[in-house]
């Protein structure tokens, strides 16, 4: 199936990109770059579907092309959607009366574009086939009806003895003056279809001639006062005739034949047959009327006269000397008399057109919607004005994930916080999204949204944002939207990530603190427990070992220099050993003068040890440190935390037995020291 075209016209490449992007699959698209190629690309391609245009371009802009397209008739075959970044503005506005159907605003929301797109073409679809069917029937009909009264205009022309012409000029002349007067005031507010139903019914105008003598009708010469009196009937009788059938007295045909019948021979200064009415008294098609009948009466030959020149006729009747007329009419009349001369001389006259009833057809049609959108677009514009403002109050980044198409769609202030733009298309392939979200926390989200179901469709978490140059800790929460297919299908993802930073912050120093011994800032006893054991869990190879150290004689340093001292005594064993060991082993102060480490050195477990041991032992001012080291390496059968503990425990056990300043491996005979130990 051929796809129906699209032509996008905007100045902005990236614009009929988004736009292609958002349409391409299922339209066929033409592009623009500003009115006059628009213009080209609608005289070349007949079948465009629907034109996006842009308002503000270079060159030509919007507005210009709105108005060739309604010169030329193609706003009524062709919808336009406007884009325009700014809405409810007066340009809006004067766009909507220049014929645009609707208003896409920018940023694009893919949403909003295709829905806009669809409703559109599916409207002109359904109102090109109604417009079309109606079309037909008016067209029937009212070429019906034109031609019985032609005929019947005929036969009163005959019985005049007059051309055949006298109608047609008549209704030609009507229609020009109509629309010469409708293109220089509103005054008489005339739309399409008044114009064409005061053409048809100018033919009628004589109509009350049928019940005039013959004799008299065709007179030559001039008429004595009486005989005129008797003419003048004519009027009043064609009014009546009309009048005279009831089922038609209100349709709106016979009502301006009735009109035009009556009163084309009243005169603008009130001195005319047969009311004397005066002025816009008289309704305008029978003013109309009455000029094009005084016109071709001039210019036509008759029983008591020969034809007068078309500059002639206009002259007399412009100086007042065939009877008074509305001074607007005159100015119509004596400026389109050029084209009446050629019109007239071409003999266009003719039978309603199907373009007049298709500005009939359209008339009613369009004037009809139109409202429906307007609010449409206000909704919209209500819900991301509110959408924009919460994300502004509350500073939280929020988001809108769509699938088909692929869009990634933010909030105003989150947009402008991350500087991205509101809108991505295709963020799985945008580099910029990349490198603000980071490649990690682009996969976590799509992972965390790959988890969600219709049934469990919430899930949080956290995760690191950097933005202004700051990185902080971010939760984000998700809520996936389900399609109601069979099964259901993924169809869009609303999240917000909420700054938690200093909440996060204050947390981790709380923790971090808890871990640790205040006066060393090594880590507490249960803190390294806790790493060890998550160190050593899944571990299946040899490596590693937990060693005990106590120093000697501490109670020594207490005693012999105070409190303080053994308290700076051990800050420096902290020290010593921190520096002694490496950056991924665990070092902590278990409890008094005792020390724990967890070394992650392979199996040379003895160097290790001895390594440790050396930088330990040393003067401090005037004590000796001197430490005892028990050591369990991670071997075979004994690699649980508690195991690990019990046998560095019990080499140091040994070690401090065999006489202190030293250090022991591990080895299974010192369970028998231990057991001796724990008999005592
Ligand atoms: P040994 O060689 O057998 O280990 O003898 P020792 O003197 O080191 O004795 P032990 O290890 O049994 O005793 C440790 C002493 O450390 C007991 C206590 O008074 C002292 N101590 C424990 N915690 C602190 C502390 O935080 N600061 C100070 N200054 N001394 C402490
Ligand atoms: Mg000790």
């Amino acid at each position: 199936m051929q796809r129906e075209k699209i032509l996008i016209v905007d100045d902005s490449e990236m614009n009929r990109s988004i736009l292609t992007d958002m349409l391409g699959e299922e339209y066929e698209i033409l592009e623009a770059e500003d009115g006059v190629q628009a213009l080209a690309r609608l005289q070349e391609e007949r079948n465009i579907s629907l034109v996006l245009l842009d308002m503000v371009m270079p060159r030509m802009d919007g507005f210009k092309v709105l108005e060739y397209m309604n010169q030329t008739g193609r706003i009524q075959e062709v919808p336009v959607i406007m884009i325009s970044a700014e809405s409810g503005s007066q340009q809006v506005a004067k766009a909507y009366d220049m014929g645009v159907s609707d208003f896409i605003p920018r940023p694009f929301d893919a949403l909003i574009v295709r829905r806009r797109v669809v409703n559109t073409l599916l409207l002109y679809a359904k109102q090109k086939r109604l417009s079309a069917m109606v079309e037909e029937q008016i067209y029937e009909t009212e070429r019906r009806s034109s031609m019985m009264i032609e005929v019947l205009s005929r036969v009163v022309e005959f019985r005049n003895g007059e051309s055949g012409m006298h109608v047609l000029n008549v209704r030609l002349v009507t229609e020009l003056l109509l629309r010469a007067l409708t293109q220089r005031t509103d005054r008489y507010n005339l739309s399409s279809a008044d114009i064409a139903r005061i053409s048809i019914g100018s033919a009628l105008h004589d109509i009350g001639k049928i019940v005039i003598d013959e004799k008299l009708l065709n007179k030559p010469g001039k008429l004595t006062p009486e005989e005129f009196e008797i003419m003048k009937t004519h009027a009043l009788q064609g009014a009546e005739i009309l009048d005279a059938i009831p089922i038609y007295r209100s349709d709106p045909l016979i009502r301006t034949a009735y009109e035009i019948c009556r009163w084309h021979h009243e005169r603008y200064d009130g001195r005319g047959y047969p009311d004397g009415l005066q002025g816009d008294a008289i309704p305008i098609s029978a003013q109309v009327v009455s000029m094009a009948d005084v016109y071709d009466a001039l210019i036509s030959k008759r029983a008591y006269k020969e034809p007068i020149p078309h500059e002639t006729a206009v002259a007399m009747i412009a100086d007042g000397q065939c009877g008074a007329f509305n001074p607007l009419l005159l100015q119509c009349l004596t400026e389109n008399s050029e084209q009446m001369r050629r019109e007239l001389a071409e003999g266009t006259a003719r039978s309603v057109t199907r373009r007049e009833i298709r500005n009939i057809v359209d008339e009613s049609i369009y004037t009809y919607h139109g409202g429906a959108s307007d609010r449409t677009l206000r909704l919209l514009d209500y819900e991301r004005t509110k959408y924009n403002f919460f994300s502004a109050m509350t500073h939280e980044i929020q988001f809108e994930y769509t699938f088909a198409p692929p869009m990634l769609n933010l909030a105003a202030w989150g947009a402008e916080m991350l500087g991205i733009d509101e809108i991505t298309m295709d963020p799985a392939r945008d580099r910029k999204i990349r490198s603000v979200l980071g490649v990690e926390n682009w996969n976590m989200l799509r992972n965390k949204i790959k988890q969600t179901t219709p049934e469990t469709p919430m899930c949080s978490y956290e995760c690191l944002l950097t933005y202004g140059g700051k990185t902080r800790w971010h939760e984000v929460h998700l809520r996936s939207i389900w399609s109601e297919d069979v099964p259901p299908k993924l169809e869009s993802v609303l999240g917000k990530a909420i700054d938690i930073h200093d909440t996060r912050e204050k947390m981790e120093e709380l923790e971090e603190r808890a871990a640790r011994d205040p006066m060393t800032g090594l880590l507490n006893r249960s803190a390294a427990q806790e790493k060890i054991v998550e160190r050593l869990k899944d571990r299946t190879e040899d490596g590693g070992a937990l060693a005990l150290i106590d120093l000697d004689f501490f109670k020594v340093a207490n005693d012999n220099h105070g409190h303080e001292f053994g308290d700076e005594v051990l800050k420096e064993v902290a020290r010593r050993l921190r520096h002694s060991v490496r950056g991924t082993d665990i070092v902590c102060r278990a409890g008094g003068d005792e020390f724990m480490l967890f070394l992650e050195c392979e199996l040379e477990v003895e160097s290790c040890a001895r390594r440790i041991f050396r930088s330990l032992c040393g003067p401090f001012h005037d004590f000796e440190i001197s430490a005892t080291i028990g050591i369990a390496p991670v071997k075979g059968d004994n690699r649980t935390y508690e195991s690990l503990f019990r046998t560095a425990d019990a080499a140091l056990y040994a070690a401090k037995r065999e006489g202190r300043r030293r250090y022991r491996v591990y080895d299974e005979s010192m369970d028998d020291v231990l057991a001796t130990k724990n008999d005592n």
